[in-house]
């Protein structure tokens, strides 16, 4: 295949053109390939609560879900769906017209750009920015307008971390009379950043002053660390009538696979991202909607005790990768860390990790793929954590090689 036909016209759509292969599904083929450790694409080597697992079983064996289930999602999932907004949040919706369950976060994202985009639109998204984001945007004809986090060094208890920030004058300067949407996602991927309450009521601020829709990709809304708390950018004022919020099972319950995702907002947008969704999938995943109906009703130490298991797991790698040498982002969010390979002499984070498994048996995700202006990420690396701590600990033996 030449990717060409014979008019010589490329048969993969322009608007497409500069999307290849997902970073993701190459770098864990090559896991595959080599044998390496994955640390690179985001999912957990163990699969979430026992009784969610039976509860999908159950739903299989009784026969809920195993035909379309209806096109909004499964009335139990809705109405699940709303009381953790409301429990969590004090945020309500009416579980009718103001949910939408979706084949994950993934569709979720697809249909709001879809549904709510005119071509020659701009969305800003900060950068670096979700994979999907880019190849959505471009799908629904809109252009991206990427404002840039940047590393800010911060003490808090006497140590101090790098992290990522957020320049809020970089964000006003950015909108347009052209912008119609902010995409924002909090906690962030790749960078584990979290953004502050002052942060948000300034985006607030901003969206309402401009009149901009905001879609907020809020899939990591459980994994926050340390003393950084998640609130919703629908709970501001003049909010929840612009913002259409997406989460998803995958992260919070450890079952990435299931693609469990959803939309909450008022009637008006859920109907626009839904009028998209129709044509996209119709529906998914039906007996699954049933477990994670009762996964969303989990106690509230479930919640607590995989935040405490994953903060764990944040601290055994982030040492490992700072005692090998890794300069290291200290997330507060997500279970990523975002490193950079400068101490090592390297500048070039895709040949880097490219290199990685021969080099000492461990993958991981080039940050410089997730960012419009190249030089900003360079040289960035992205580990995840959520694997077992021997797993952990054996990729990071591996990696204290590197510096030798
Ligand atoms: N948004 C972000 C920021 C993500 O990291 C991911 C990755 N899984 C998704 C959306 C997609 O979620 P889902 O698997 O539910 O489609
Ligand atoms: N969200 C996951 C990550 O960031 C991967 C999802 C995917 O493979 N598209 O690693």
């Amino acid at each position: 295949m030449t990717g060409m036909t014979s008019s010589a016209r490329p048969l993969l759509n322009r608007r497409l053109a500069e999307f290849g292969t997902t970073v993701f599904a190459e770098m864990s083929a090559l896991a595959l390939r080599t044998g390496a450790i994955n640390l690179g694409q985001g999912f957990p080597d163990t699969d979430g609560p026992e009784e969610i697992r039976e509860a999908a079983v159950r739903a299989l064996r009784d026969g809920r879900g195993n035909q379309y289930p209806p096109g909004p999602g499964v009335p139990e999932l809705r109405t699940a769906i709303v009381a953790h907004q409301e429990r969590r949040y004090g945020l309500s919706y009416d579980p009718d017209t103001e949910v939408l369950v979706t084949a994950g976060a993934t569709e979720a994202i697809a249909a709001a750009l879809l549904g709510l985009l005119e071509p020659g639109d701009e969305v800003i998204a900060l950068e670096p920015y979700y994979d999907s984001y880019a190849a959505c945007i471009a799908m629904a004809g809109g252009t991206r307008v990427p404002v840039t986090l940047r590393p800010h060094e911060e003490s808090r208890d006497g140590v101090t971390h790098r992290r990522f920030r957020l320049d809020l004058d970089e964000l006003r300067g950015a909108v347009t009379d052209r912008t119609r949407l902010l995409l924002l996602n909090t906690p962030h991927n790749p960078t584990g950043t979290v953004l502050t309450r002052e942060e948000l009521a300034a985006i607030a601020e901003l969206a309402v002053e401009r009149d901009l829709l905001v879609v907020t990709d809020e899939v990591y809304e459980h994994l926050v660390f340390d003393d950084a708390e998640h609130i919703p950018l629908a709970t501001f004022p003049g909010m929840r009538e612009r913002t259409v919020s997406i989460s998803s099972a995958g992260k919070t319950f450890s079952f990435t696979g299931w693609k469990v995702g959803w939309v909450t907002a008022n009637g008006p947008l859920v109907s626009a991202v839904r009028t998209a969704k129709q044509y996209l999938t119709y529906v998914s995943a039906g007996p699954f909607q049933y477990a994670i109906a009762e996964a969303l009703r989990l106690p509230d130490s479930y919640f607590e005790t995989f935040r405490a298991d994953l903060r764990r797991k944040r601290n055994l790698l982030g040492d490992g990768l700072r005692a090998a040498g890794f300069e290291v982002y200290q997330p507060q969010g997500t279970y990523f860390i975002t490193t950079d390979i400068t101490p090592f002499g390297e500048k070039d984070a895709y040949a880097f990790c490219r290199a990685l498994p021969e080099r000492c048996g461990v993958v991981a995700i080039p940050n410089s793929v997730f960012y419009d202006h190249p030089d900003a990420g360079r040289s960035q690396v992205r580990f995840t954590f959520c694997k077992k701590d021997d797993v952990l600990r054996e990729a990071t033996d591996r990696l204290q090689h590197l510096a030798s």
